[in-house]
């Protein structure tokens, strides 16, 4: 029996792209992200699995459960699965309080049970206060846990999540990103999550699935899918970035202290939560300075030994592969490459200030 979700199906609209699920593989150890642009099938399969939507062939199981089986014609409905589904706009009853729209899916339960269960999941997700409310008089972040609440009521034995946070202004979703991965894993059920972001594929992520016009292209853990694209295409939908997993070790002044490997990293502080220890330090392509060997002062706050591994154009610029003890990836003009004779096993330093290495809580 493989434990989580195996899935290898097909589901096609009218007019629609073949959307394929091959080998897909959820365990049940934290979070599995389905991750790639708009269109790419992600909604799709994660309804499949939820059984909201019928694969046209294939099969699904769930701990070695036949969820779905189009050769022996094996259907389980959704209510059979026991899956806690967070749809992508929440889809709260707007005429139900918060307590009821949360205890909405224990029916059949007696109410004194039900009341407790809908206290017990209220004080978990700090909705006190709030349980008279209707949707329209919270806030994108508490109606975000109010869905995520509505899920989890039942104790699902799988957590499916679309876009959970994509309702959401930009801060507020930064914010809530390790909120809802320190939920996610203090839950302890597995979850799938969608998302078209790859800082919340990073944030949020144990295992990537990438996928592009129905299909997945590339499945690994999260930072080896990130700095290791197997092709083009993954390495446009993730953006290349440069993704380090690295510790905390102070934080004074504004600026945070980071370890990775015994190089220590400067970054901008902000947005940290208290607390916080193991953080991905992303850096784009685009902000990685080199200069010579020995090169004079620079206010940049991160000075890194590297060596050159290899060049690749890209349009009017260059991609560089460097080697810092860890991978970092730059993207040069070719003129500046010209001018610092950059070549594969050329030592060079690279600089990165601060504010351009974007930190993200684990
Ligand atoms: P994503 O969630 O990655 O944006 P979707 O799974 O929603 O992608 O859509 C994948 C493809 O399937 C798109 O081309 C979309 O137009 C099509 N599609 C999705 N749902 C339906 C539907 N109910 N009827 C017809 N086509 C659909
Ligand atoms: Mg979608």
């Amino acid at each position: 029996m493989t434990p989580g979700i195996q899935a290898s199906f097909t589901k096609r609209f009218a007019d629609g792209p073949v959307i394929r699920a091959e080998n897909l593989h959820a365990s049940t150890n934290g979070v599995t992200v389905l991750f790639g642009p708009s269109g790419s099938g992600k909604t799709t399969m994660l309804r499949c699995l939820a059984g909201l939507e019928q694969p046209e062939a294939g099969q699904i199981q769930f701990d070695g459960e036949v969820w779905f089986d189009s050769d022996s014609k094996k259907i389980v409905p959704a209510r059979k699965r026991n899956t806690g589904f967070v749809p992508q706009d929440y889809a709260l009853f707007p005429h139900l309080t918060v307590a009821a729209n949360i205890g909405y899916g224990l029916y059949g339960q007696s109410a004194t049970k039900k009341k407790a269960r809908v206290s017990e999941i209220v004080r978990w997700l700090g909705l006190d206060k709030l349980e008279t409310r209707l949707p329209h008089e919270l806030s994108g972040g508490q109606q975000q846990r109010v869905g995520l609440a509505r899920a989890v009521v039942r104790r699902p034995r799988l957590l499916l999540l679309d876009e959970p946070l994509s309702a959401l202004d930009t801060p507020t979703r930064q914010r809530l990103r390790g909120e809802l991965r320190s939920q996610l894993l203090q839950l302890g059920i597995p979850a799938i999550l969608v998302t078209h972001d790859r800082y919340e594929a990073a944030a949020l992520g144990d295992q990537l699935v990438v996928l592009d016009q129905g299909l997945m292209l590339q499945t690994g853990p999260v930072a080896d899918v990130i700095n290791h694209p197997t092709n083009l295409a993954v390495a446009a939908i993730v953006g290349t970035e440069t993704v380090l997993l690295g510790h905390l070790t102070r934080v004074s002044d504004g600026l945070a202290t980071v370890n990775v490997n015994g190089h220590e990293f400067t970054a901008l502080a902000e947005d940290l939560p208290s607390g916080a220890n193991a953080v991905h330090l992303c850096i784009r392509a685009e902000d990685v300075i080199l200069i010579q060997n020995g090169g004079a002062p620079a206010s940049a706050r991160n000075r890194l030994s590297a060596t050159v591994l290899a060049l690749a154009p890209e349009g009017p610029m260059m991609r560089i592969e460097l080697d810092c003890g860890f991978p970092l990836k730059a993207l040069l003009t070719r003129q500046a490459c010209d001018e610092l004779a950059l070549k594969a096993g050329a030592s060079v330093v690279a600089l990165i200030k601060a504010p351009h290495i974007h930190l993200i809580p684990r």
